[in-house]
């Protein structure tokens, strides 16, 4: 398979071709926010190769993603307050996969009131993702 597929919107961000808000990167490993979030937060971690999802990911790959959403969940803990967080990937359209790039969600929770809050995109137009980028990454 090729690294790179270069329909994939998810490659040509790990390529520097598209903007993404980045909150971690190293050479296998990358993590921007998501766009259309579901909260304060909401964070994609991939492979820069492509892989078209987590079953179809090599384990020592598939790993690495994991870890770096392990450190994402908890600098959302500490730094943006967040009181829980759900870590999913879907595999394929029927289960809701809607860019075929391997991607873990990483989607913090916030208690807000009585509930826990999980729908802030009113709150979350562009000029506030620069700043929820700097908090993650100094909690990194
Ligand atoms: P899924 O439905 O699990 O495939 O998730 C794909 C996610 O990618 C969705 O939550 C989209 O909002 C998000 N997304 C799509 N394009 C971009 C982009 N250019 N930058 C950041 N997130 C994106
Ligand atoms: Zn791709």
């Amino acid at each position: 398979m090729a690294k790179y597929d270069a329909n994939c919107i998810f490659c040509q961000i790990a390529q520097d071709k598209i903007k993404a808000y980045k909150i971690y990167e190293d050479d296998q490993v990358l993590a921007f926010l998501d766009t259309n979030p579901k909260s304060m937060g909401h964070a994609l971690v991939i492979p820069k190769v492509h892989h078209d999802n987590f079953l179809t990911t090599p384990k020592d790959i598939m790993h690495k993603v994991y870890d770096v959403a392990q450190k994402i969940g908890q600098a959302d803990m500490n730094g943006l307050g967040a009181v829980g967080i759900n870590i999913l990937t879907n595999c394929y359209e029927p289960a809701g996969q809607s860019v075929m790039h391997f991607h873990v969600h990483v989607i913090p929770r916030y208690l807000t009131g009585e509930r826990y809050q999980i729908d802030m995109k009113e709150n979350l137009d562009d000029k506030n993702l620069p700043a929820i980028v700097k908090v993650i990454k100094d909690n990194l």
